[in-house]
């Protein structure tokens, strides 16, 4: 199984970051050129939920560096009448994390491939799998999978993007310039690119 994730904000990363130590591949697209491309905000509240969800998808380490890198917020929220005179203090119970937007998304980031510049415009669903469509006319099929009787992916799909192979029966899923190399064994006799 492969799966497209559409869009590399904070979403799609953290669910290509679950995927990923779950091991099952993706291949995340974006249409922003670069991740600088666009200021993003400034800071994010994480709270204990958030955090607990982060611990979950992330490797320890990338998790580890979240909270090296996340500032803790005092455990109250002061709130001030229009001179600024203390009229009651709230008490924040539970974890409260501020962490710049970019630095997240620089953690999120860590060991995906992301194709950038590929704005989603529909999708195609047919009995191999299915495919995304992009405005520059380059579709990714999401034809890699595993079959709980096979113990090495399969690959097939009616727009594999896949350079022939030298070995019969066999195609590198190469979707995109920048996507990732996924070993397949093709399956579909529709797959014109595939010497099987
Ligand atoms: C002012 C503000 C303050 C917030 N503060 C907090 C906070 O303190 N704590 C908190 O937890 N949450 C906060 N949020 C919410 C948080 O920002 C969102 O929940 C989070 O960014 C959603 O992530 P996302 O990946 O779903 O969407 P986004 O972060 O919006 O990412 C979507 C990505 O998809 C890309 N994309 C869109 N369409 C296409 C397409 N057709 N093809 C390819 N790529 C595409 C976009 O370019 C973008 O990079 C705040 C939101 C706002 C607006």
């Amino acid at each position: 199984m492969s799966v497209i994730i559409i869009g590399a904000g904070l979403g799609g990363l953290t669910l290509a970051q679950g995927l990923g130590r779950a091991g099952i591949p993706c291949q995340v697209y974006e249409r922003d050129p670069s991740p600088e491309f666009r200021k993003q905000g400034y800071r994010l509240h994480i709270g204990g939920a958030g955090d607990t969800a982060l611990r979950e998808v992330l490797r320890p380490e990338l998790h580890e560096l979240f909270r090296a890198t996340a500032g803790r917020a005092l455990p109250h929220t002061n709130v001030y009448d229009e001179r600024l005179r203390l009229l009651t203090r709230l008490e924040d119970e539970g974890t409260h994390l501020n962490i710049n937007r970019f630095t997240l998304r620089q953690i999120l980031l860590h060991g995906q491939e992301v194709s950038y510049g590929k704005r989603f415009t529909h999708h195609a669903i047919d009995e191999d799998g299915v495919t995304a469509h992009f405005a520059d006319g380059l579709p990714h099929a999401a034809a890699c999978w595993w079959e709980p009787t096979a113990s090495t992916p399969r690959c097939g799909g009616s727009t594999c993007r896949t350079p022939r192979s030298s070995t019969p029966g066999s195609c590198t899923s190469t979707a995109g310039s920048r996507s990732p190399r996924t070993p397949g064994r093709c399956s579909s006799r529709r797959c014109s690119r595939c010497s099987r």
